[in-house]
């Protein structure tokens, strides 16, 4: 085999508590992540150096892509000779708090390892994956999962029930580190994922588990981006059970019971903002010829 094609689902939180900071600045979690059908396509090629062709302007074709810093460690790390071709078709809005960068990385670790028959367990491509970026792990792993420390810790909880999400992608940028570097120290603590993750176990439907969503860091978001509250007072107005900011922002996510409110929603509002339908789906890459599960 010297091509290979995969898909590189994106992610939404669930939930997001900061509970703490290390020594280094960075902040320890507790997030229920959720991966979905919306993703890129990640095509590798065995070849001579490392090329990446990235269909996107807004993202680097180089070594400040997530996707080639994978290679580069993979390649080193195997003690490959031969290069490695990247071809990335972007589907996931880019720098949106939906982990994007993450979910390509790790498609390129699993399709290298694919490619060149190493047969890496996943603690080593685990590894790999920290060494990348903190939510490359989870897109490793994908399907619902509570992540911990600073994303790597990664715990399978039971998948989430049927239902239409609907991502609202407003026209305007925040800083992820901004948005960390404004959360108060007195908003740290344990917040809605344990809920969550109580109901989730016990088999709860959507009605009760949207109850329970929560992020911490949108109060922070919507104090710089006010479009934040004002897509989740229309999400909720055209029937969501419940709403959610994935990340830092600034994607809104709303949980619909049907397709066809779903529907409704997006026929209401496109063009205002970017508005996805997508589903959550059980693993983090998937074959590009294949369904998703
Ligand atoms: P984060 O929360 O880590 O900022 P995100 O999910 O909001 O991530 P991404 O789409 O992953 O956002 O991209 C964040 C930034 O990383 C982009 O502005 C882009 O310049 C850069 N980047 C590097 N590699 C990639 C990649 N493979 N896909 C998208 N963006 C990338």
């Amino acid at each position: 085999m010297d091509e290979i094609c995969l898909k590189a689902y994106a992610k939404i939180n669930l939930t997001l508590d900061v509970v703490g900071r290390r020594a280094d600045g960075y902040h320890l979690l507790q997030s229920v992540m959720q991966s979905i059908a919306l993703c890129d396509l990640v095509k590798i090629r065995k070849g001579n150096g490392l090329r990446l062709a990235v269909d996107h302007p807004g993202v680097p074709a180089d070594v400040h892509n997530t996707a080639w810093r994978a290679a580069e460690l993979f390649l080193k790390r195997i003690g490959i000779q031969g290069g490695v071709e990247i071809d990335i078709d972007k589907q996931i809005p880019v720098a949106a708090g939906l982990g994007g960068g993450s979910a390509d990385a790790a498609a390129v670790l699993v399709g290298l390892d694919r490619l060149y028959g190493t047969g890496l367990t996943p603690e080593e491509l685990g590894d790999m994956a920290v060494a990348v970026g903190a939510d490359v792990p989870f897109c490793l792993q994908g399907g619902t999962q509570l992540a911990e420390g600073i994303g790597e810790q990664l715990t399978p909880l039971p998948p989430v029930p049927g239902g239409w999400l609907v991502l609202v992608k407003p026209p305007v940028e925040v800083s992820t580190a901004q948005v960390y570097q404004k959360l108060k120290p007195g908003t740290f603590g344990t917040g809605s994922s344990q809920a969550f993750i109580d109901a989730l176990v016990q088999g709860a439907p959507w009605a009760r588990l949207a109850e329970k969503l929560g992020n911490v860091l949108e109060s922070v978001t919507e104090e710089l981006l006010p479009e934040v509250r004002l897509w989740k007072g229309r999400l909720l107005d055209g029937g969501a059970l419940g709403t959610i900011m994935s990340g830092s922002g600034p994607t809104v996510v709303g949980i619909f019971p049907t397709l066809s409110e779903a529907q409704h929603f997006q026929g209401r509002w496109q063009g205002q903002a970017g508005i996805i339908l997508t589903q959550p789906v059980g693993q983090g890459i998937g074959e590009a010829n294949g369904g998703d599960r």
